[in-house]
């Protein structure tokens, strides 16, 4: 098995670099963020519990997002990898993906951190906003609340993976098929 923590900034482009992973790789592509949206569209328990904390650009607590990401993974067990999309994304939720997974006799075989600065992410989450209808992507305020979220809290579980030599950094900027080019070079030769 080979599970990949697809990691960076909001707006980074790890939903989009994964579905060519996904493809390419044969893994199963776990996001967090549309395990909730999916919740929510469904108006279910979680996803009302989830909502306010994601439209203030907030997280959902630990034990909410670490429940529905272990169903997910225990009801695909069948499959080559996993692609963690968004998730973790607090210390405790890497301490307990470690030790979930380490359960099954399996680890987290790499971090891969998209490296895209401020300026150009707040640009990209306001485009896709215009499409996307989520509440989070169109208020300035909120998006960089996501960001100093991420500055402040998320980018720790960098030096997390970074302690057992796991955490690496590519070039965000450029053409997706640069990107994914990237990417590709990294899992064939690293991971
Ligand atoms: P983006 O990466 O563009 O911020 P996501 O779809 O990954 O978008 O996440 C959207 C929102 O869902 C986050 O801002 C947060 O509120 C919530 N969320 C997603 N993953 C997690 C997580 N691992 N822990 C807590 N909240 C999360």
């Amino acid at each position: 098995m080979t599970n990949i923590i697809l990691f960076g900034p909001p707006g980074s482009g790890k939903g989009t670099q994964a579905a060519k992973l996904v493809e390419k790789y044969n893994l199963l592509h776990i996001s967090t963020g549309d395990l909730f949206r999916y919740e929510i569209g469904n108006n279910t328990p979680l996803g009302l519990k989830a909502k306010s904390y994601i439209d203030n650009g907030n997280l959902v607590p630990d034990e909410v997002t670490i429940g529905m990401l272990k169903n997910k993974v225990d009801s695909n067990p069948d499959v080559k990898g996993y692609i963690f999309d968004g998730f973790p994304r607090t210390i405790p939720q890497a301490i307990s993906l470690d030790e979930f997974l380490a359960n099954k006799d399996l680890t987290i075989n790499a971090l891969i951190a998209l490296d895209v600065d401020d300026e150009e992410i707040v640009n990209r989450i306001l485009l896709r906003g215009k499409t996307s209808g989520r509440a989070d992507d169109n208020d300035r305020s909120t998006i960089q609340n996501r960001i100093d979220v991420y500055n402040e809290s998320t980018s720790q579980v960098y030096g997390h993976y970074n302690e057992k030599e796991l955490s690496h950094t590519i070039n965000g900027l450029g053409t997706i098929e640069e990107i994914f080019g990237r990417l590709c070079s990294l899992m064939d030769t690293k991971v």
